[in-house]
């Protein structure tokens, strides 16, 4: 088969992969068949999935929104993915139009994408890291370029925290980030819960297992935990459409049921 122009060379086709699932379950056209029939099982056996995807991606808005309105105007999305309508710098801008992102991801496909989509953005970087090198993500140049005193960043980590392990340590990356911004920045959180459908969980984990990044999904003391060292931004943490919501008739009459918990904290 032809390999598309957006397609870095070398890509694994073949084996599903969880930033083009994601990308099938927000009806975007960047994945191959493979990940399009691992989205099509998850979703036959959890129907929500879409819903709950297009919550997390609100979520992240409203979060975006929030943090610019506040003034800042610098932002680190890590796991960023396939860049999909209303990605960071186009939230963000709508209220400060000098707001800077680098986007991090691992998929090369992601990061193929982004750099294509924002090739003409002075203001935009695309950086390939693993996450779970902390230290060496916030080493790349464009990172640490973000990183200036006096100057409060939003780090994202947006549904990505969930595909590392409990061996690999998720709150120790929250503690090296923490560590390494300045005074005032804030941290955006959400992360795949076993609470409200806990009879979907083993079933959505064991697909995931097929994939080369498991998903493990968490309790909410688990992800408030993760907030360690951060001032919580009320409502603490909570369900996807819980946090900030744009107006009450949006939470809907059952917010559990998107099972994701999100929050926002602030680093003192
Ligand atoms: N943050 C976006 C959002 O919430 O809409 C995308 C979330 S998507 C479910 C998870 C993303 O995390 C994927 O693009 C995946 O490639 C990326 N990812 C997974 N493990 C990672 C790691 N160790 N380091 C960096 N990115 C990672």
């Amino acid at each position: 088969m032809k390999r598309p122009h957006w397609v870095p060379e070398g890509t694994d086709q073949d084996t599903p992969n969880v930033a083009r699932v994601y990308d099938c379950y927000l009806g975007g056209s960047h994945n191959f068949a493979a990940d399009r029939e691992m989205a099509r099982k998850a979703i036959e056996m959890w129907p929500d999935l879409p819903r709950i995807m297009r919550a997390n991606r609100a979520f992240l808005r409203r979060a975006v929104q929030y943090l610019a309105g506040e003034g800042c105007t610098r932002f680190l999305d890590i796991g960023s993915g396939i860049p999909t309508f209303g990605a960071v710098h186009e939230v963000a801008r709508e209220v400060r139009p000098d707001a800077r992102v680098v986007y991090v991801d691992i998929d090369p496909v992601a990061v193929a994408h982004s750099r294509l989509m924002l090739r003409d953005d002075p203001l935009c970087e695309v950086v390939r890291a693993d996450m779970r090198d902390p230290e060496g993500l916030l080493a790349e140049p464009a990172v640490a370029a973000l990183l200036r005193p006096g100057e409060p960043v939003g780090v994202l980590l947006v549904a990505v925290l969930h595909f590392v392990t409990d061996e690999e340590d998720p709150g120790r990356i929250v503690r090296v980030l923490h560590d390494e911004v300045p005074p005032g920045s804030a941290l955006v959180l959400s992360h795949a819960s076993s609470e409200g459908r806990p009879d979907q969980a083993e079933g959505h984990q064991e697909l995931y297992r097929r994939t080369p990044t498991p998903l493990t999904m968490r309790s909410r003391a688990d992800i408030t935990a993760l907030f360690d060292g951060f001032v919580p931004v009320e409502p603490g943490v909570v369900f996807l459409p819980e946090w900030h919501p744009e107006r009450l008739e949006t939470v809907g009459p059952h917010p559990e049921l998107t099972t994701g918990l999100a929050g926002v904290g602030r680093r003192p």
